[in-house]
């Protein structure tokens, strides 16, 4: 049984570069790429990053009932769509970095999901990094400031919560949760039964 990890916290609270780092020592785990309507930054590639479309496909793609969840974040819509899911899903564990409205429809929607919020180390660190990301303008840094001290309201929705500080320390934290799950009752449960069914055979 596959498992699904929501990865959410404010932007620039360090969920990609998390994602990234434990995907790059685990295996058996899967990224689940969002639509988006916002610009392609410097370096971001389509189907890897991002699948980049106009607000009229996005728009259409709802109607269609093929998002399992959207919301509109600083502005553009992002979503995850159903077969995108379904694909990766098949392929091993999936990772999906979402903000919180998507984390809170996937938690109605389904369950044993793992919900890890990524809590920035505080207001002033959260400015620097988005300054240094250089990816958005002074209004668009403006935004996701505004929306961070919102969404930092909502830590205790979640299973877990790190705090990233360290780099380093928070990759481990997040590698021990996914961990963690793996090793719980309710997934090993398969795996239990054929141990114990080839001790049967033996006698
Ligand atoms: P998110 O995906 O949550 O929007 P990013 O992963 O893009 O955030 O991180 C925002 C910026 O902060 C990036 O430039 C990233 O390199 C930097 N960053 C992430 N984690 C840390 C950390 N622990 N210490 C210092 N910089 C960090
Ligand atoms: P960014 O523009 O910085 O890549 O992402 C902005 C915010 O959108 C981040 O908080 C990110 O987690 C969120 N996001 C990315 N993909 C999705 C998605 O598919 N659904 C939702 N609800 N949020 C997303």
């Amino acid at each position: 049984m596959n498992t699904l990890f929501i990865i959410t916290g404010p932007s620039g609270g360090g969920k990609s570069t998390l994602v990234h780092e434990v995907m790059k020592k685990m295996s058996g785990l899967q990224f689940s790429v969002s639509h988006t309507t916002r610009k392609k930054r410097k370096g971001e590639k389509e189907g890897k990053d991002y699948y980049f479309l106009s607000k009229k496909k996005f728009e259409q793609m709802i109607r269609e009932k093929k998002m399992v969840e959207w919301a509109r974040v600083h502005g553009d819509y992002y979503g995850t769509s159903q077969k995108e899911m379904e694909r990766k899903k098949k392929e091993g564990d999936l990772i999906l970095d979402i903000d919180i409205q998507g984390a809170q429809q996937i938690k109605e929607q389904f369950g044993k999901v793992v919900f890890v919020f990524i809590m920035p180390p505080g207001y002033e660190e959260l400015k620097k990094r988005l300054e240094n990301r250089a990816q958005e303008n002074e209004v668009s840094i403006q935004k996701r400031l505004e929306s961070a001290e919102k969404e930092i309201t909502h830590y205790s929705e979640f299973d877990y919560v790190v705090i990233n500080d360290h780099l380093r320390k928070a990759a481990d934290e997040l590698g021990a949760i996914i961990t963690a799950r793996r090793c719980h009752l309710d997934i090993q449960e398969k795996k239990i039964q054929l141990i114990l069914r080839s001790f049967i055979s033996h006698d």
